[in-house]
């Protein structure tokens, strides 16, 4: 909780371990705990709610009991824990040094997930993802990629289990990071760009646009359609679905007992959100805390200016990808046809937001705001100066808002205890940051006409 300037309840730690023993054995489902339950997913085709028949052909049986679960706890199987015990539980820093450098007397706190062997949080969903699908018979998994970052986790995932894993990349990242792909291939996923012209998907946006930069929409497609048309292989999708944000919630769960090791109780709680996966690892078992009356913090999502689905977007019926594919989900969305700019934060190059997240924001749960990837990078420089660690462009924006609230208890002397997600590392991000340090690193402007053309292409659904 807030304490005034130079009064502080912490003791002297700076990096907040756990024992292997306290890796979480439940993943946390809050749907069990919302005053409403979220709108239903509803089939492509026929408009109806959707039902487990529909998705068996893309997922196994016990991810889509998960995803329509109402149980407030789900155990985690010990075949997972083993493995999440490779980077598991990740460590909670105090940004002393941030804090020096900011002159702030705010208490800042990360949960650092870059620790993985990934380098995001991702593997905490890959992980038992591959794990279900195995155990289901499956030979093989296909996904697309944005960043690079959740390839890589699944390539993790599947090789330790071993499965094959086809990734689509999106065109824009498969060019700037190069090593991503090298990752990939070294965990033995194979990697196409996206759009491709291996799918009817890729194909016909191909032929519109052949210089795209490629959309997770799109990637997204390409995988749906592959993993559709063959008996041996299912989907894997690293966010926005309901089972996705559970595994994450691992983050959460974690960060509470460390938080609690050091007497503090969170005042303002901050993600960066893409799909909403990693924020709603941190936010979701904080949420429940709240909600429960044992804690009051201020839950923050923050978004990229050029892409701002929470912000800007419509909170109705859409795909999750740009050839139709998926199901109806309801979600704050800047229109399924839209191709976000290649923003350096490619992992938050998502025209929608997750489905519970956008029904957590309309329940007034959360606050969301947009910046810029120019403050963003500068916030990256005061964190890499100070704390050491190169993070990836995406929380770079959890970051920028993070400094953004240290400044302000500056003015108010207020200490608040501020707590946020370091989801991953910047190591393959080296092109991005070669351009902010030659300087010719870009705001991107809110790109108004392309979202209202997007948005004029919804689904018609009453
Ligand atoms: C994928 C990714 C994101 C965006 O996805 P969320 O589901 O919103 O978490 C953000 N940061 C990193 C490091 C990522 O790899």
């Amino acid at each position: 909780m807030a304490t005034t300037a130079g009064e502080s309840n912490s003791s002297h730690y700076t990096k907040i371990g756990l024992s292997e023993d306290e890796i979480p054995t439940q993943w946390y489902n809050i749907v069990a705990d919302l005053p409403k339950p979220p709108p239903p997913p509803l089939h492509p085709k026929t408009l109806q709610p959707i039902t487990a028949d529909d998705l068996a052909p893309l997922f196994p049986m016990e991810l889509i009991r998960q995803e329509v679960s109402a149980e407030r706890y789900i155990d985690i199987p010990p075949e997972v824990r083993e493995i999440y015990r490779l980077w598991r539980p990740s460590p909670l820093f105090r940004a002393r040094r941030l804090e020096k450098l900011l002159g702030t007397p705010a208490r800042i706190y990360y949960k650092y997930e870059g620790v993985s062997p990934a380098g995001s949080h991702k593997p905490n969903t890959a992980v038992p993802q591959a794990y279900y699908n195995k155990a289901e018979g499956v030979k093989k998994l296909t996904t697309e990629t944005g960043a690079g970052q959740w390839g890589s986790a699944l390539a993790f995932a599947t090789s330790l289990l071993g499965m094959d894993c086809e990734v689509w990349q999106v065109r824009a990242s498969y060019d700037a990071k190069p090593h991503r792909k090298t990752m990939m291939e070294l965990w033995g996923a194979t990697v196409h760009p996206s759009p491709s012209p291996l799918t009817q998907s890729g194909r016909a946006v191909l032929k519109e646009t052949p210089d795209t930069p490629g959309s997770l929409g799109i990637a997204i497609s390409e995988a749906v359609e592959v993993a559709a048309a063959d008996p041996d292989a299912r989907y894997a999708l690293g966010s926005v679905l309901n089972h996705v944000l559970l595994h994450q919630t691992v983050i959460g769960e974690e960060a509470l007992k460390q938080l609690a090791k050091v007497g503090e109780t969170p005042d303002i709680v901050i993600g960066c959100t893409g799909g909403g996966s990693n924020f709603a690892g941190l936010a979701f078992p904080i949420l429940r805390e709240k909600m429960a009356g044992r804690m009051s913090p201020r839950v923050l999502a923050v978004e990229p200016a050029a892409c701002p689905s929470l912000t800007k977007g419509k909170y109705v019926y859409d795909y999750g990808d740009t050839a139709g594919l998926t199901p109806l989900v309801k979600m704050h969305t800047l229109g399924h046809s839209f191709v976000p700019d290649p923003i350096h934060a490619g992992g938050l190059r998502y025209h929608g937001m997750a489905p519970l997240i956008s029904h957590v924001y309309d329940l007034g749960l959360i606050d969301a705001i947009a910046i810029p990837q120019k403050e963003c990078f500068d916030a990256a420089t005061a964190f890499l100066r100070s704390e050491g660690i190169l993070p990836a462009p995406e929380p770079t924006h959890a970051l920028a808002a993070t400094i953004r609230e240290a400044k302000k208890c500056i003015e108010t002397g207020e200490s608040k205890v501020i707590l946020t997600t370091l989801c991953g590392h910047g190591h393959f991000d080296m092109s991005s940051y070669e351009k902010f340090l030659s300087g010719s690193l870009e705001d991107l402007d809110y790109p108004e006409d392309k979202v209202a053309a997007a948005l004029a292409d919804l689904p018609k659904i009453e």
